[in-house]
């Protein structure tokens, strides 16, 4: 293990991990993202994580939602695949499909027993995953849950502190955010994306990273979503996920820069390919 590290979040600490455009990629090279999603009533969620992650450069994504959800993705998403997934038994062959490359798990996923079932399945694969909103919601004891996982997939949190105070009571309260991420993080054994103004990025190997760009533009609802679909692209690409978490959260507030009130979750994916170009 290393020194607590501390970072600003600058693209000189992720660049080189990147998946750099290249004449011989196809899309599989770009990896595949899968959003799994709950029913009809509330899938905008998951369709922004969506939108947000083949935006981000993922090469495939596939929203899977019950069969209540499939008609509204199917109004809304066009290049996005959708697949039905109502049992347990079409959860678990998700999960354990070698040729998907990343996992949302939590905007649009919905709370209680089903899916807190359902998310138990999909953590306990190990498969590289980001758990989010209602997948961080809907575990009353999801610390538990994080030790069942088999398998050493990377895994991304994304609380926002409301979240984070659910998840980890007993750190909420200390007052440097810092340690409240790196503590979290190692304990969870995952990478803790603590957002608000100030994201903070911590790994369980006591690296940490500031955010400096964020922009207050991002106050809005549904932009979190954006965030998740943005992780999940680079994890989908093949980026560690310490990395991953680093450069989606730095891309995340650039897309927003120079915006101010009005700028809604739904503009964001549209913004960043432009972020993207810069990078490259
Ligand atoms: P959520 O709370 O899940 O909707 O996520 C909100 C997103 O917006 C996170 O990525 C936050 O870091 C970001 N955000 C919220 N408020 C601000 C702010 N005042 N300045 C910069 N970023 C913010
Ligand atoms: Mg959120």
């Amino acid at each position: 293990r290393i020194e607590p590290t501390t970072f600003a979040n600058e693209p000189a600490l992720w660049h080189a991990r990147l998946l750099a455009p290249s004449d011989t990629h196809h899309k599989y090279d770009r990896g595949h993202t899968v959003v799994l999603s709950g029913g009809a009533s509330h899938g905008g969620a998951a369709r922004l994580s969506a939108m947000a992650a083949l935006r981000g450069g993922a090469g495939l994504v596939t929203v899977a939602s019950p069969a209540s959800g499939l008609l509204v993705n199917a109004t809304h998403l066009d290049a996005i695949m959708l697949k039905r997934c109502d049992e347990e038994g079409d959860l678990r062959a998700l999960a354990e499909d070698r040729r998907l490359n990343a996992y949302v798990l939590g905007p649009g996923f919905g709370v209680g027993e089903k899916a807190r079932a359902s998310a138990g399945v999909i953590l306990k694969a190990g498969r590289a995953l980001v758990l989010d909103a209602d997948g961080l919601t809907s575990f009353q004891d999801v610390q538990r849950a994080l030790f069942e996982r088999e398998g050493a997939g990377p895994l991304v949190l994304t609380p926002h502190d409301g979240e984070f105070a659910r998840l980890f009571p007993d750190l909420a309260g200390l007052p440097s955010k810092l340690d409240r991420a790196r503590l979290a993080s190692r304990r969870a054994d995952a990478i803790v994306v603590l957002k608000g103004g100030d994201t903070v990025i911590a790994a369980p190997d006591g690296r940490a990273a500031i955010n400096e760009n964020g922009s207050p533009a991002l106050a809005t609802a549904g932009t979190g979503d954006v965030l998740t679909g943005l992780i999940a692209a680079q994890l989908a690409n093949g980026v560690p996920a310490f990395e991953a978490a680093c450069a989606a959260v730095w891309i995340h507030a650039c897309a927003a820069s120079g915006f101010g009130t009005g700028l809604i979750a739904e503009d964001l994916p549209r913004l960043v390919p432009r972020v993207l170009a810069t990078l490259h």
